[in-house]
């Protein structure tokens, strides 16, 4: 075992905030997924996108603006670097130009994470990043999901027959058994449709979605209690897309849709989900290209400090049921 000082982030008061090398929340680097109860993954990968593309340069923005963030969250007061051993792990190796192999490159790595008995937090990379990691984390009892974004993510295929994109992975999921959709909710769903029956397969399989519309009647609170009430207490993922947000507040993005939840909505939604079952989660579909001022890398960086927090109460939690000195 490593001394704390191992994973402390860099001091910003002795090597200031805009300075030195850029890791996820001025974190050391590390190679050995067995020397961390959180790694912070960047999947720099956009080979199932649709649209607009760009989300390659995902985590490399977003390590830059995690600068920002400092040590404490300032609602809860956690402080994720106390409660876990926390490091970034680096990229995953992608083949740009090769989506089936990138797919099991993912899964490699992340099978090494899961095996080594770290849990993952992610900067994408497009949404189809999200379906080679339940490959590697699902375990005998599929995930369920508290799932943030504009779209379902559930149609079939693309262009005649591609079945692994951006807007398939939780279809996929669902088939290959990874993700139990009872236990899925789909918070901020809006946007024009390619046809009438587009939401058919989730309400089919019985994923919750939860539309913008009825996220603005029932309030955040209310959405919150819901998230909980959809997953319960088996083990559970935390997926954010920032196209769920508004694209005034995140216009870096492939796909992007006018009319969504705010920020701080956001924030306090992430926060709402504390002493859940925890598995990790992820922040996909920031597009540097389309963010001239940084600011959705910033909602990137900012919304993976807030599931850091969570998940490293989780892992809190857990050390602690499982026992004093277990780590
Ligand atoms: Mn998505
Ligand atoms: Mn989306």
């Amino acid at each position: 075992m490593q001394k704390r000082e191992f994973y402390e982030p860099v001091d910003a008061a002795v090597m200031p905030r805009f300075s030195d090398i850029p890791t996820f929340m001025r974190l050391p680097v590390f190679r050995d997924p067995s020397l961390l109860d959180i790694a912070l993954i960047g999947v720099p990968w956009d080979g199932g996108t649709t649209n607009r593309a760009g989300a390659r340069h995902g985590p490399r923005e977003i390590r830059n603006m995690s600068s920002f963030v400092r040590r404490v969250h300032p609602v809860t007061k956690i402080s994720p670097f106390e409660l876990a051993r926390i490091g970034d792990l680096g990229d995953v190796p992608v083949n740009p130009i090769n989506v089936s192999d990138t797919l099991i490159r993912i899964e490699r790595v992340f099978g090494k994470v899961h095996q080594a008995g770290a849990m993952p937090l992610t900067a994408g990379g497009d949404h189809l990043t999200t379906l080679p990691i339940f490959r590697a984390i699902a375990g005998a009892e599929p995930v369920g999901m508290v799932h943030f974004d504009a779209h379902s993510d559930t149609w079939d295929t693309y262009f005649g027959g591609e079945k692994y994109t951006h807007g398939t992975p939780f279809r996929r999921a669902v088939e290959e058994g990874l993700l139990d959709p009872k236990r899925t909710i789909q918070i901020g769903i809006r946007g024009s449709l390619y046809s009438a029956v587009d939401m058919d397969y989730a309400a089919s399989v019985g994923i919750r979605v939860v539309a913008i519309e009825e996220f603005a009647e029932l309030g955040v609170d209310a959405v919150i209690e819901e998230a909980r009430r959809v997953v319960g207490t088996g083990p559970t993922y935390v997926s954010f897309d920032v196209d769920g947000l508004d694209p005034a507040y995140a216009p870096g993005t492939g796909t992007p849709e006018i009319g969504g939840f705010s920020t701080l909505e956001a924030q306090r939604m992430i926060r709402g989900l504390r002493g859940l079952n925890l598995v990790g989660g992820d922040v996909v579909e920031v597009s540097p290209p389309f963010d001239p001022s940084g600011n959705t890398a910033l909602v990137g960086a900012t919304m993976m400090f807030e599931l850091l927090c969570i998940l490293a109460e989780a892992v809190a939690g857990r050390r602690s049921a499982a026992g004093a000195g277990s780590r």
